[in-house]
């Protein structure tokens, strides 16, 4: 036996009826706003969560009170209402109340033919959603005729042993049932979950009277909104099916009329100029009262306008930043709320190409999403293949095993980079990152061979060199083909949604940029400056290579000098160039840091070349390189080590800083350079480059007669130096905490090998994501803070900072605002995503002041 729930389960809505949105869900809250604003709407009753909820478990309301509130013999569609429309909900069914008596009736008033088809569409919906029937079963046959009708009863009545329904009580109380279990199944929870909705999020329902747009007079169903989604511009789009037009527009567009006036046909505004005007008016109504650009579901019944639902108009990225913007320029909401509209995360579409959402994805391995974006091209297998890719004007991806530092011209060259190792932060994943360049490492179960190339997948499928793929940066799929992409678009109202929100945000931001391009791009970005220049990233040009090759090889401290006066020069053309790109903003430069063998020739023909340049036998460079070779150069003669041992190097570096500094500022704007010390652990240690790099300092004074002001900083990316950031920050002006390092050897994981087993690691729950992608905020940001306290106590004006990749991690800059970074620093891609985060920072949690 069923119960009936006593109590009254359902609302009529009305402008003052107690309805909201935690209680009946968002639907049936606009519809009630709808009403507020004069808006045509039909009949409506609202279910609450609660009496959803009880519906769910066998408590079925008296559904002939409900039917009452809608006069004799009504049809009825019943709709979900959750509290936010992404969390989905059961979809809509119509003409409930439909049966074989209203059929006849309905055959009298609108025609058979009509009516027939309401009949057939409704079992079809009824059969398919509340008796769960095969939908194959119920296609809704060309010709809606009698025959038609009594098939499918025929097959309802067998399927279920049972006629179908004939009481509109009846069929409303089944449907009920079925939209109320539909949401509480475990698959529907999941799905809503994965949108953010709490487990026990409820359903609300309304119930409201059809209108149905059949008539004799025009008639007819449509939506209309009043943006373009795609571009987010003010203009009327949308659709209008017409039951009464003429014969030729109805061959033509299958019955839809344009809705403006248009040369190619029949317009809703031509054939009911009132009502076409009625729907703008309410359009700009919604727009301007409900303070969004709204979708508006309407039918015209003989003439009358009915509007049966509004939604937020769908849209792109670039569509919402636009409307946002022009919400604010209106005046219709403030320019904060428009900032706090935008999801930082969505930027990313707008910044790179995307894989068309409509187009079909062939996936053939996965890998991390290391760089966003989408790129598609033709496979590589070598740096050089990538070069001679690009001279013939052929887009292609650069397919690795992992990338080291003598790939970056091939990296340059390509659209793409995949590699079978890496993890967030490894070379492959930061280059590209800072090219901007889509970029998926870590694609385990892939095996490539070099020399055969070719690349095979874990089911086996080949691909060879010139075979074309296309990758998913922002999802790390790997997809086979070349696949349809959306271009990325930068435009006016996306700057002017970042100008307010940089008038909101309290913290800095700054970009990783080592060439001029990558200067270009932050300053494009409105970056305040370069927070991390990797001064060893300029030596791998080509002129460059072979002159530090053999700098390194130099065997007397007078040859390692005359290889370092050629390159002198170059490094100070270098930071000229930047300096003159920032404009006076603050470049912070980070003296030489990787292992010296990374500058070694790995291959033989390398080796030859080497062996030529320097006139010595080929055994002996292999010799050097061997002796140069560590078993563990990550933790080896590497950073300030390198700068202590071998202090030619950073004393050249220092001084094409300081003659940089004297002639940029006399071209432009007055610079301070900042010089940054790497892979710091001990006191002593920035007390000896101190001393050096005051020394150049002073002889370049000397020599050019010009006065110069210089900051020093230590880079903070050693445990230790967390630890003991007290006495080290004594001698520094600034400390920046390079969280790449920091992860790397506070986990003692290594950042170029961890993806082999990262995902397995995130998988079993070891750990909660990848700490290379993710700041983890209980180890490594134990050691910022502890780091940030410590060389505050004994230095209270240094500047901290952080310049790791997770500097451009949403909710990294979150715990750095927290902890009172003075700015963060990030590849400029990343730049825009980070100024909006930190400007939603800002607003969701003001400072108060002290
Ligand atoms: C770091 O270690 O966090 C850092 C920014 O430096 P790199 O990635 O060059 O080692
Ligand atoms: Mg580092």
């Amino acid at each position: 036996m069923q119960k009936i729930v006593t109590l009254k389960p359902f609302v009529h809505i009305t402008s003052s009826a107690p309805i909201a949105v935690e209680t009946h869900g968002g639907r049936a809250k606009c519809l009630q706003r709808l009403i507020r604003l004069g808006l045509p709407v039909p009949t409506t009753v609202a279910l609450s969560f609660e009496t959803v909820h009880r519906i769910a478990a066998g408590a079925l309301p008296d559904t002939r009170s409900i039917l009452n509130e809608f006069g004799a013999a009504p049809l009825v569609s019943v709709r979900p209402s959750s509290e936010d429309p992404d969390w989905g909900g059961p979809g809509a069914i119509l003409n409930i109340g439909m049966n074989d008596d209203r059929h006849a009736a309905l055959s009298e008033t609108l025609g058979a033919r009509a009516a027939t088809k309401l009949y057939l569409r409704f079992i079809q919906a009824y059969a398919v959603h509340v008796a769960r029937l095969d939908p194959d079963m119920f296609d809704v046959p060309e010709a809606p005729d009698a025959t038609a009708l009594r098939h499918v009863m025929d097959i309802y009545a067998e399927e279920t042993d049972e006629a179908f329904p004939q009481d509109p009580a009846a069929q409303l109380a089944e449907v009920l049932r079925s939209m109320a279990r539909a949401w509480e199944g475990t698959t529907a929870r999941l799905l809503r979950q994965a949108k953010g909705a709490p487990a026990d999020a409820g359903l609300g329902l309304v119930v409201q009277r059809m209108a149905l747009g059949l008539g004799p007079a025009e008639s007819g169903a449509g939506v209309m909104q009043f943006v373009d989604s795609a571009t987010g511009r003010r203009q009327i789009t949308g659709r209008y099916r017409s039951q009464s037009q003429s014969r030729d527009a109805l061959k033509k567009r299958k019955g839809a009329l344009y809705l403006t006036r248009d040369p190619r046909g029949e317009s809703l505004e031509d054939r009911c100029p009132e009502v076409f005007a009625e729907l703008v008016r309410h359009g700009e109504t919604c727009r301007e009262k409900l303070r969004e650009e709204m979708q508006l579901e309407f039918t015209i019944e003989a003439g009358e306008l009915r509007v049966l639902d509004a939604l937020r108009a769908p849209r792109s990225g670039r569509a919402a930043v636009r409307i946002a913007v022009s919400l604010a320029e209106d005046g219709v909401i403030p320019r904060e709320e428009a900032v706090l509209r935008i999801e930082p995360r969505a930027l990313t579409e707008l910044l790179h190409p995307q894989i068309d959402p409509e187009a079909k994805r062939d996936m053939v391995a996965r890998g991390i999403p290391a760089s966003p974006g989408a790129a598609r091209g033709k496979i590589v297998f070598s740096a050089t293949a990538a070069q001679a890719s690009e001279s013939r004007d052929e887009p292609c991806i650069l397919v690795r095993r992992e990338t080291a530092p003598e790939d970056i011209r091939g990296m340059h060259a390509a659209h793409g980079i995949l590699t079978e190792r890496g993890g967030m932060t490894s070379h492959a994943a930061v280059i590209a990152r800072g090219l901007g360049l889509p970029c998926v490492v870590g694609v385990s179960g892939v095996a490539i061979d070099d020399r055969k190339k070719v690349l095979t997948t874990a089911e086996g499928r080949s691909f060879r060199e010139g075979d074309e793929i296309t990758l998913d940066g922002g999802t790390g799929e790997v997809l086979a083909g070349a696949v349809p992409m959306l271009e990325p678009s930068l435009d006016e109202t996306f700057q002017e949604l970042l100008s307010w929100a940089d008038a909101v945000r309290d913290i800095g931001i700054r970009a990783n940029a080592d060439s001029p391009s990558e200067a270009r791009l932050a300053r494009s970005f409105r970056a305040q400056g370069i927070g991390l220049c990797r001064t060893e990233h300029m030596f791998f040009e080509d002129d460059r290579l072979t002159v530090m090759r053999e700098m390194i090889f130099a065997d007397t401290p007078e040859d390692r000098q005359a290889t370092l006066d050629q390159l002198l020069p170059m490094q100070r053309a270098d930071f000229v160039e930047l300096f003159e790109i920032m404009q006076g903003l603050p470049v912070c430069i980070r003296l030489f840091d990787p292992p010296l063998h990374e500058f070694l020739p790995s291959e033989r023909s390398a080796m030859r070349d080497l062996a030529e340049s320097l006139d010595l036998p080929i055994a002996e460079v292999t010799r050097r390189v061997d002796q140069l070779s560590e078993f563990n150069p990550m933790l080896g003669m590497r950073g300030v080590r390198l700068g202590i041992t071998v202090p030619e190097i950073y004393e050249m570096q220092a001084r094409a800083i300081f003659e940089a500094t004297v002639e940029a500022s006399r071209r432009g704007d007055p610079v301070v350079p900042e010089i940054m010390i790497p892979l710091v652990s001990a006191n002593r240690e920035v007390e000896l480059v101190k001393t050096r790099i005051d020394g150049v300092a002073a002889a370049v004074r000397n020599q050019t007669g010009a006065e110069f002001d210089y900051r020093l900083g230590v880079m903070a990316e050693t445990p230790r130096a967390c630890l003991r950031a007290d006495e080290i920050a004594q001698h520094a002006t600034f400390l920046s905490f390079g969280t790449n390092d920091l992860t790397q050897m506070t986990y003692g994981l290594s950042r170029d090998d961890a993806g082999r087993f990262m995902s397995d690691y995130v998988n079993q729950g070891v750990f909660a994501e990848d700490p290379f992608h993710m700041l983890d905020v209980d180890g490594v940001g134990e050691l910022l803070k502890m780091g940030a306290e410590r060389a505050r106590a004994t230095m209270p004006d240094i500047v901290l900072s952080i310049c790791g990749e997770h500097a451009g991690n949403t909710e990294s800059i979150a715990f750095c605002r927290a902890a009172g970074f003075d700015y963060v620093s990030c590849s400029p891609f990343r730049v825009p995503v980070v100024r909006l985060a930190a400007a939603h920072l800002a607003l969701r949690a003001p400072r108060t002041a002290d």
